[in-house]
């Protein structure tokens, strides 16, 4: 298997299955992928998808869980409503994430990835403690389908993170390393968080985004280079610590633009990995 190829994260709502070609015939060879706003592909749309995906060729590296309610229109709706983390809809989004393990497993999908919410910082605040024991209920099931379950990074701290993988203590339980977010969440450094997080790392969103400005709010998402991420940086770095896997190209807008800037963000990786290949990446 090729060292980090260059993926896309593709969002599927209604009617668009014609993005797996297209994906195809930019030259990406991988793909990770979620449905939103919200509900899984079933009966004749999970075949139509089945179909679509292989005659694509591309692989589904993960698939992303979105759930009903979510919003990311300001930190504290992000609070409120991401993930698994509040409370009302644990149980429900809990059924959800199994069903869509479901569904990753019957694409040949390796893992499934989730923002899990903001989860709390205290360990001694007992959403935290929730949240562990919910995570080891999605790691267990994903385990008897040979699945991982990534956490996606930058709502909370990388130290975060590596605590509640540690308290969780499933082998299954990895990390899809979004620098952006971490630079938008004003959640940490980057290349700081690959130190304790990267042994985890199964997965990479090539995202930018400039700090935020205001305390409270978001940065905006810049085009890949033209942030604060630096993303050199960070798969010099990933590279580094041992990571091989796929360098995933996400954008989140929608529409002409974002398919110029993922041609754009691919022509940017394939100098970035050249370089690292050849060993002289920063
Ligand atoms: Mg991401």
């Amino acid at each position: 298997m090729e060292s980090l190829t260059i993926g896309v994260f593709l969002v599927f709502g209604e009617n668009d299955l014609w993005k797996l070609e297209r994906a195809r015939a930019l030259g990406f060879t991988s793909a990770q992928m979620v449905r939103w706003p919200t509900g899984y592909f079933t009966g004749q749309e999970r075949e139509d998808f089945k179909r679509a995906l292989k005659q694509s060729g591309l692989q589904v590296t993960t698939v992303f869980c979105a759930y009903e309610g979510e919003s990311y229109e300001s930190r504290e709706a992000v609070k409120r409503t991401i993930g698994l983390v509040p409370r009302e809809t644990r149980a429900v989004r809990l059924a959800e994430t199994r069903k869509i393990a479901d569904f990753a497993a019957e694409l040949g999908a390796p893992r499934i990835a989730a923002h899990i919410g903001i989860v709390p910082e205290d360990p001694a605040d007992p959403v935290y403690g929730e949240v562990a024991e919910t995570m080891k209920q999605v790691c267990d099931y994903c385990q008897g389908l040979g699945l991982e379950m990534a956490l996606e990074t930058g709502q909370e701290t990388a130290a975060c993170l590596r605590r509640l993988i540690g308290d969780v203590g499933r082998k299954n339980l990895k990390v899809n390393f979004d620098p952006a977010n971490m630079i938008a969440y004003g959640s940490g450094k980057p290349l700081e968080a690959l130190d304790l997080l990267g042994e985890y790392v199964v997965g990479v969103h090539c995202k930018d985004y400039h700090s935020p400005k205001e305390e409270g709010k978001f940065g905006g998402e810049a085009r890949l280079g033209e942030g604060d991420v630096n993303i050199e940086a960070v798969i010099g770095k990933l590279w580094s610590l041992g990571y091989r896997g796929p360098l995933t190209i996400e954008r989140e807008i929608y529409g002409e633009q974002q398919w110029a800037d993922f041609a754009a963000a691919k022509a940017l990786l394939e100098e970035i990995r050249a370089k690292v290949l050849r060993g002289s990446a920063p």
